[in-house]
């Protein structure tokens, strides 16, 4: 998608460089590892590794049950913990 505009490079090498994971707060589960949509994301020995396929679909970081990611160094507001789950908003 990004390729015309000659920065397919930098987003496929975004989570390496911005993107890390506390190991405090990591608790393993896989999540992010399965969640991510073009296989990104591994253990390396236990600890998580990205590749250099990132979409920067950014689901990694938000989707983490532990709010372990940061970007550049902070934590940030995680979407899905700003809102209610759909049925405690029944
Ligand atoms: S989930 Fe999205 S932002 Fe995270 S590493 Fe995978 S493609 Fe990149
Ligand atoms: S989703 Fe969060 S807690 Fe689970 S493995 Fe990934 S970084 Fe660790």
């Amino acid at each position: 998608m990004f390729s015309n505009l000659g920065h397919d490079k930098y987003i496929a090498a975004f989570p390496a460089t911005v993107l890390k994971v506390d190991s405090k707060k990591c608790v393993k589960c896989g999540i992010c590892v399965k969640q991510c949509p073009n296989g990104n994301i591994s253990f390396e020995n236990g600890t998580i590794t990205f590749g250099r396929g990132c979409a920067a679909c950014s689901r990694c970081m938000h989707i983490c049950p532990k709010n372990a990611y940061e970007y550049m160094d902070k934590t940030f507001e995680q979407y899905d913990l700003k809102q209610k789950s759909i049925l405690e908003q029944l």
